[in-house]
């Protein structure tokens, strides 16, 4: 068993790893290999004071958080997600100012969490994109590091559009925007094993553990 901690504390993401595992683990074991993985939180990350993330690319932020955390567990895998949405219409945005789309532009709705003013002010920047012109994708690059090296990093990407309004319930961040054509859902209105199946984060994961060699 490889154990490998994730340094995030994005509750979504979380969810994302840990389904991500038992999901690995069931390929593993259906294809007779013997070796599985698990990720799990990394501990104390909490207690751990963030590194800036200004690179200006998903893999420069992903790089360097990944370094930086796995100072914090010697010896041990430690890998970091930098991840967004990027959006034609608007040029790429939020794309890696995805989690600080709304506080960058100074946008704030009494209430709202953060996800949500997200939500809400990309549904305003699009009011007058029609439909058929919506077109977005998540993308994601997770890097893994050890003792403040980079082993390796793994990208994906998954392509969808903007809805009008929110749809479904499950998921975080922009899921309930993000409409995935081939499924005919949101983001929001699938399951966490077939989100693992289809998502950048998904892609992204398989990708890293081909590259190490876990799968
Ligand atoms: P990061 O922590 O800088 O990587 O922030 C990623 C941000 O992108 C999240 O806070 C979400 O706003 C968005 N995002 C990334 N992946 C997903 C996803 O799987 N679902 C919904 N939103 C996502």
């Amino acid at each position: 068993m490889t154990r490998i901690y994730a340094a995030t504390s994005n509750p979504g993401k979380l969810r994302d790893f840990d389904v991500a595992t038992g999901a690995e683990a069931a390929a593993s074991s259906e294809a007779g290999a013997n070796s599985q993985i698990r990720i799990e939180p990394l501990p104390g990350l909490s207690t751990i004071a963030a590194p800036p993330e200004d690179a200006p690319d998903f893999a420069g932020n992903a790089i360097a958080k990944a370094v930086y955390y796995s100072r914090f567990a010697p010896g041990e895998w430690v890998i970091a997600d930098d991840s967004g949405l990027e959006v034609d219409a608007l040029g790429g945005q939020p794309g890696v100012r995805s989690a600080r789309y709304a506080e960058d532009a100074g946008f704030t709705t009494d209430g709202a969490t953060t996800d949500e003013m997200n939500n809400l002010l990309l549904l305003r920047n699009m009011a007058d994109v029609a439909e058929g012109r919506r077109q977005a994708r998540y993308r994601c690059v997770i890097a893994a590091a050890r003792d403040g090296g980079i082993l390796q990093t793994g990208e994906g990407s998954v392509e969808g559009e903007v809805l009008m309004a929110p749809r479904g319930t499950g998921g975080f961040g922009y899921d309930p925007l993000f409409y995935i054509p081939a499924l005919g859902k949101s983001m929001a209105e699938i399951d966490l094993e077939t989100k693992h199946r289809i998502s950048h984060r998904g892609h992204a994961l398989r990708a890293l553990m081909s590259a190490m060699r876990l799968r």
